[in-house]
C-alpha cells in the first residue's frame, strides 16, 4: 500500500522536483543541514528527559545539557550546511542549550501529564489504498483522562494563527490515534515552539479532522496523477538538500 508521511506530503507542496529527487528517484539527501541536526539532538534530549522521568528519575538541567552535548558531538560533522549568514555551528548548539534549559525550567518536575508513549512510530490506513505514517514525539494523558499529542519544534519561525489552524501534521496524528484508541474522548494537539519557550494547544472537531483527511486524500491523488515534477524556486531553496543537483539552480 502506498505510504505517505507529513514530510513527504509537504516536500511535494514545497517543490515537486524536490519530491521527485527524494521519493521517486530515492536519492538519499546528499547534505544534512545544521537545523536538522539541532532538531534531532533536542528531540533525543527531551526523549531521555521523559524516559527517565517514567523510571522515577528526574534529570537536572545540567544532566540533560550534558546528554545533549554528547549527542551533538556524536552526530555533528563539519560538512553540515549552515545557511544563515553570521551563524556558526556553535550558534545552533547554544540555541539548543537555551531551548532545553528553558523547557526544563518551565516543566520541572514534568508531572503535568502522564507519559504514555515516547517517539512512537505509527502507520494507519487513511483510505483503502493509502497509509499515513509518522512519529509522535510524546503522547500523554492528563488527570481528566484527555490525551495530548506533543510535538517539539526547533524552528526560528513562530507560526501565525492561520498556519496553526491549517496545519495538517498533528491532525493526521490525531486521526491515527483515534483509530488506535476509538474510545478516546478529548485529544489536544500541543506544539512546543522551543525557540520561543511557548506552547500552542488546539483541539480539532471531528468535522475539522474529516476535512483534513479529505484534503490529504486530494493531495495524494494529485501526487499520484502527476507526470511532471517542476522546480519551484523559493527562499527555501537555500535549505534544500538537493540544491547542488537542481536544474533550476544552474541558472543562478
Ligand atoms: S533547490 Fe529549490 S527548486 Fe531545486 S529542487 Fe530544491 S526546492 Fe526545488
Amino acid at each position: 500500500m502506498p505510504s505517505f508521511s507529513h514530510s513527504k506530503l509537504t516536500a511535494y507542496q514545497q517543490c515537486p522536483q524536490k519530491y521527485k529527487f527524494r521519493y521517486v528517484d530515492e536519492i538519499p539527501p546528499p547534505v544534512r543541514s545544521i537545523e536538522l541536526h539541532l532538531g534531532d539532538t533536542v528531540h533525543r534530549a527531551l526523549e531521555k528527559l521523559y524516559a527517565d522521568a517514567l523510571q522515577g528519575k528526574l534529570d537536572s538541567s545540567d544532566e540533560i545539557l550534558a546528554f545533549y552535548q554528547e549527542k551533538w558531538d556524536e552526530g555533528y560533522s563539519s560538512q553540515m550546511r549552515i545557511v544563515r549568514s553570521g551563524t556558526t555551528a556553535r550558534t545552533y548548539r547554544e540555541l539548543g542549550r537555551q531551548m532545553l534549559r528553558a523547557y526544563h525550567q518551565r516543566f520541572y518536575p514534568f508531572n503535568q501529564s502522564t507519559t504514555l508513549e515516547l517517539e512512537e512510530k505509527f502507520s494507519f490506513p487513511l483510505s483503502d489504498g493509502h497509509e499515513i505514517r509518522g512519529i509522535i514525539d510524546r503522547l500523554a494523558r492528563t488527570e481528566d483522562g484527555s490525551l495530548e499529542i506533543h510535538d517539539y519544534k526547533t524552528s526560528r519561525r513562530f507560526p501565525s494563527p492561520s498556519q496553526v489552524g491549517s496545519d495538517m501534521q498533528l491532525a493526521l496524528y490525531e486521526l491515527a490515534l483515534r483509530q488506535r484508541w476509538p474510545d478516546a474522548q478529548r485529544i489536544t494537539l500541543i506544539w512546543h515552539y522551543l525557540t520561543f519557550d511557548q506552547a500552542i494547544s488546539i483541539a480539532k472537531t471531528l468535522r475539522q479532522l474529516e476535512m483534513v483527511k479529505q484534503k490529504t486524500l486530494d493531495l495524494i491523488a494529485r501526487i499520484e496523477a502527476t507526470t511532471s515534477f517542476p522546480t519551484q524556486v523559493t527562499p527555501l531553496c537555500d535549505w534544500c538538500e538537493y540544491k547542488e543537483m537542481c536544474p533550476a539552480m544552474k541558472k543562478y
